[in-house]
């Protein structure tokens, strides 16, 4: 397949002078992959057509929302009928009743949650309650995992020991980060030596329970559980942030998936349906200090909003319904069983890494256990990878240190045509 792209360099063109790197979100500027953005005109299901007309079996499914894949129309019957009805009132509604039954009845650790807009926001909070509960002002982060642009969660990682973290943009104050440490990820000597060195100071520990933002990472086996034995040893409260996991690895998300139950859990992507929507909630004793049952203060003007409400709905009884996740599983296994016997007889140096239908191309000598490990992939070689993969009608995510995503829509012939792209793509991967 011959890719046009006039239209999309045109339309980045313009972009680039009317925003930021031409975006509204860094990844989808294709910096690290040195191409032009595929500019989205619509896409159905597991393909996407830009506004060249190239259509592509997608695999980045709005970054982890699209579980059902694009514009399921169980849930565009559900947004349309929201909005006409109203698309935000200021005052509550029965929609959110309805949401967060689903939420609470379906994540073993959300007894009582709030609807935010942004996983940003729902990390941030999330922070608050755990702070104002405890007392203490300290958090423990992994390096490489991502939890939005708050200040405090925008730290750069130290390697190996434990450090405490400095900003990893502009514009944070080193003091917005002072009590934010860093640890690495699936290294639980390492965080129990953090909390034993901070003893009595730690509010929280937050992780994604499968790391999502250095490709995709899966806790080491027992990883979760010692987290949780060394969290109620220090009297610290545990934190999965599942924006990306929620709903995802399993219909209750990785704590349900490792039967490891948090204090506090972050939501984002999949409760929304592809709308703007995340939550944060947990223990009910925990949340009963937000205003105005409590003192600690989060608010929103659209948080709860019905539109994003009726896509989240309509989204987790489908997902429920279909029985979705056993397919997902063996849609996954299919797809990282191909990639692999692709990748040993290009010869190129990949591992397929994954989790139900989050998965990862690393171009590593090795499995991927933290972000030291991810640093190290060879990201010239994703680079050749991705750009013939996008050639052939495949769209992934432009980076080495995004996820994959698989949805119900993909089937047979979806996975078909990505793997036929695979053999040319590590080729091209090995060819550096
Ligand atoms: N937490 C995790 C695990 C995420 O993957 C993301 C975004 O990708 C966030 C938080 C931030 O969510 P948002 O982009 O909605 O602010």
């Amino acid at each position: 397949m011959t890719r046009q792209e006039i239209r999309s360099e045109e339309a980045f063109g313009r972009a680039k002078r009317l925003m930021p790197g031409g975006v509204n979100s860094p990844v989808r500027a294709y910096g690290s992959v040195g191409r032009t953005p595929v500019f989205a005109r619509e896409a159905k299901g597991a393909w996407v057509t830009d506004v060249d007309g190239n259509r592509y079996v997608d695999h980045v499914g709005s970054y982890g929302p699209l579980i059902l894949g694009h514009a399921p129309d169980a849930v565009v019957e559900a947004v349309q009928a929201a909005a006409s009805r109203g698309t935000s009132f200021g005052m509550p509604t029965e929609l959110e009743n309805e949401l967060a039954a689903r939420v609470v009845r379906l994540v073993p650790g959300m007894e009582r949650l709030r609807f935010v807009n942004s996983g940003t926001e729902a990390t941030m909070s999330a922070l608050r309650v755990a702070r104002a509960n405890t007392g203490r002002d300290k958090i423990v982060k992994c390096a490489g995992c991502y939890h939005g642009h708050s200040d405090g969660l925008l730290v750069q990682a130290g390697s190996g020991a434990a450090t405490h973290g400095a900003p990893s943009s502009p514009g944070v104050p080193a003091s917005a980060t002072r009590d934010t440490v860093v640890v690495p990820y699936n290294d639980l000597a390492a965080l129990e030596r953090a909390l034993a060195e901070h003893a009595g100071e730690v509010a929280a520990v937050i992780l994604e329970p499968v790391a999502g933002n250095m490709g995709c990472v899966p806790p080491a086996e027992g990883y979760l559980a010692g987290l949780r034995r060394a969290c109620d040893e220090h009297g610290s409260l545990l934190v999965f942030d599942e924006v990306m996991t929620g709903f995802r690895v399993a219909l209750g998300g990785a704590q349900a998936r490792y039967g490891v139950t948090p204090d506090l859990t972050c939501l984002g992507k999949i409760v929304g349906g592809g709308l703007p929507c995340a939550a944060y909630g947990g223990r009910g004793d925990l949340m009963g200090c937000l205003s105005p049952e409590g003192k600690v203060y989060q608010s929103g003007t659209l948080s709860g909003n019905p539109l994003a409400m009726a896509a989240g709905i309509a989204t987790l009884d489908a997902i429920e319904a279909e029985g979705a996740h056993e397919r997902l599983e063996a849609t996954g296994a299919r797809l990282a069983a191909g990639l692999e016997s692709a990748a040993r007889e290009a010869g190129a140096r990949a591992h397929v890494s994954r989790v139900g239908s989050m998965w990862s191309c690393f171009f590593s000598r090795g499995p991927i256990r933290n972000f030291d490990d991810a640093a190290a992939c060879d990201t010239e070689a994703f680079a050749r990878f991705f750009g013939a993969m996008l050639e052939r009608g495949v769209l992934l995510p432009p980076s080495q240190y995004e996820t994959c995503f698989l949805s119900t829509s993909h089937d047979a012939e979806a996975i078909e045509r990505t793997l036929a792209a695979a053999p040319a793509a590590f080729a091209a991967a090995a060819s550096g």
